[in-house]
């Protein structure tokens, strides 16, 4: 199954995906996962986009979607996958079709206030990038990946500063995805403010699965 995952920061979308995962057995391509996985190895694409991503703005268009063709092309996305951020934009959207089809995408439906919320507890692993949130989610050691081992941070672009403006650039260029995909009769809206466990079920019952 081809998914994509749409939604403003912090509406719980890679922690789902990482529960989706092992259900679908797709694999969770999250492009803001790539990006910072190319700024802590410092590689020219790392250096390139660092300044631009804790600003909360959007990386260019044209390399995120080489990046993401790229991506799919690769053997374990050939029976599908789930896109966690992107598309971010139109033109991402349209690029996109030309080169893959996406089965359904999921609207993660959530308030403004309840996103700010998320994202001043966020905390992220390191190593493995699994999410934490302070009060929700807690690791058993704040510092500690209870998955690998790994160290446990905040991302340079939840903080406050930041935060407001990716809510902004989320609005003015990724919500009009919600009705781009309505019209082509692929979205399916999920309830993003329960718990982890009861949005993984309403996720299953929208899917079918
Ligand atoms: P995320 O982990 O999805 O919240 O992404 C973190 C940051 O990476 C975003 O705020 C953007 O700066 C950048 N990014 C991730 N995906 C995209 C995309 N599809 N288009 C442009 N920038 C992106």
């Amino acid at each position: 199954m081809k998914l994509i995952f749409l939604g403003p920061p912090g509406a719980g979308k890679g922690t789902l995906a990482a529960r989706a995962v092992a259900l679908l057995k797709v694999p969770h391509i999250s492009t803001g996962a790539i990006f910072r996985s190319a700024i802590a190895a410092q590689s020219t694409l790392g250096l390139k986009v660092k300044a631009v991503i804790d600003a909360g703005k959007l990386v260019d268009d044209a390399v995120t979607i080489e990046l993401v063709k790229e991506r799919l092309a690769q053997a374990d996305a050939q029976a599908g996958y789930i896109l966690d951020g992107f598309p971010r934009t139109i033109p991402q959207a349209e690029a996109l079709s030309a080169f893959s089809a996406a089965d359904k995408v999921v609207n993660f439906d959530i308030p403004d206030g309840a996103v700010l919320e998320r994202l001043g507890g966020r905390r992220v692993c390191r190593n493995c990038g699994v999410n934490y949130h302070i009060v929700f989610n807690k690791p058993k050691n704040e510092k500690v990946c209870d998955a690998c081992g790994g160290e446990i941070y905040t991302r340079d672009d939840d903080r406050e500063e930041a935060v407001q403006k990716r809510l902004e650039v989320y609005r003015a260029q990724t919500a009009p995805l919600i009705d781009f995909y309505r019209q082509k009769g692929i979205l399916i809206d999920v309830d993003a403010r329960p718990s982890v466990d009861e949005v993984v079920e309403n996720f299953k019952k929208a899917l079918g699965v």
